[in-house]
């Protein structure tokens, strides 16, 4: 239960000093917004390292996530969030009944599966693709974009000759399940890409024994969306983002939203001023609501700091998520804006 109330927070950050430095304007909370830090009832801050949390539940991911920190060595270089972060991704970018992430991912309005996804390291260093065809893992490939190029994102046609220099494989990605089902939205739809209940994608923060935290992200996007369309899931700072002294965090849901407020940024610039994740994730929702139609699309965030605390948030309910920690693989009911 939070120990601070939403007065004593706005008292508190009013004054507040952040390693000497008075919290910038647009950064507090606004006093506009309703509900803010409404959830007071909302579990303790947990804290415990190592640990993985994922959007959805995800708790296969969270826990290939955490079986590769757990096999760390002396080396330093081996079970590092990094990896951990990677190995989970790669769980539901395999999963053919998946359908909003890599292999069995629903396909744009034209029949193409095209998949997003990025990685970020606990020194900043990041890699992303976007518009991604006929590779199953392009969370390994946004690694090797990271790793391996002076830059940080490649798409389309040049991720995909990337990636074949890279020694991926070329694969269908369009599953009969999911060919079906396009084929059944395209009698009923108008050719006309429509909010899509599945938001499925994975978005994946880890900490590691020696303290340091990396995330992914990966998706297939919105389901018969337009072709050509990227999400949020590729973009640092919308769809995830870390910065090693202050945590990280990733988003899920109508990707449009999140990147015209770049969320992940934002829970951590917020966190990085004094709030905890959870006072971090609620404010990041409430610059989508009080600024936009929320009535046809759904946005949740993760976020989590450097002591393993973390928040989770959404504007509607039946956000779920996985968390690995103390042991224990949970999956977790997130609260909503809406009730
Ligand atoms: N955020 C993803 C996107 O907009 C979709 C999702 O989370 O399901 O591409």
């Amino acid at each position: 239960m939070y120990m601070i109330t939403r007065k004593d927070f706005l008292k508190k950050s009013s004054m507040i000093a952040v390693g000497g430095l008075l919290i910038p304007s647009f950064l507090r909370a606004d006093n506009s917004t309703p509900k803010i830090f409404g959830n007071k009832e909302f579990k303790p801050l947990v804290s415990g390292k190592p640990l993985v949390i994922a959007t959805w539940d995800n708790r296969k991911a969270t826990e290939a996530a955490m079986n590769k920190m757990k096999s760390a060595g002396t080396d330093l270089q081996s079970g590092t969030s990094l990896d951990a972060v990677e190995a989970g991704a790669r769980v539901p970018e395999a999963d053919p009944e998946d359908h909003s992430v890599g292999y069995g991912g629903y396909p744009d309005r034209d029949g193409f599966v095209t998949l997003d996804a990025c990685i970020m390291d606990e020194k900043g260093n990041a890699g992303s693709v976007t518009f991604l065809q006929n590779i199953m893992h392009p969370v390994s490939v946004a690694r090797k974009v990271m790793e391996k190029t002076p830059h940080v994102m490649l798409s389309g046609d040049g991720a995909y000759q990337f990636a074949i220099e890279q020694g991926f494989k070329k694969e269908n990605l369009l599953t009969e399940k999911s060919r079906l089902a396009w084929e059944d939205w395209k009698k009923k739809n108008n050719y006309i890409p429509v909010g899509e209940k599945n938001h499925d994608t994975i978005g994946i923060l880890a900490i590691d024994e020696r303290n340091n935290i990396s995330g992914a992200c990966t998706t297939s996007g919105w389901a018969f969306k337009m072709h050509g369309r990227v999400g949020d899931s590729p973009i640092l700072g919308a769809g995830m983002y870390v910065d090693n002294e202050v945590g990280g965090a990733c988003a899920t849901g109508t990707g449009e939203f999140v990147m015209k407020t770049l969320g992940s940024f934002l829970c951590v610039e917020l966190m990085r001023n004094g709030r905890t994740p959870q006072e971090a994730v609620e404010e990041a929702i409430h610059r989508i609501v009080k600024r936009y139609d929320y009535k046809d699309i759904q946005v949740g965030y993760l976020a989590i700091n450097k002591k393993g605390e973390h928040g989770a948030y959404s504007i509607k309910p039946g956000f779920v998520y996985a968390l690995n920690q103390n042991g224990e693989n949970r999956k977790l009911d997130a609260e909503s804006f809406v009730k």
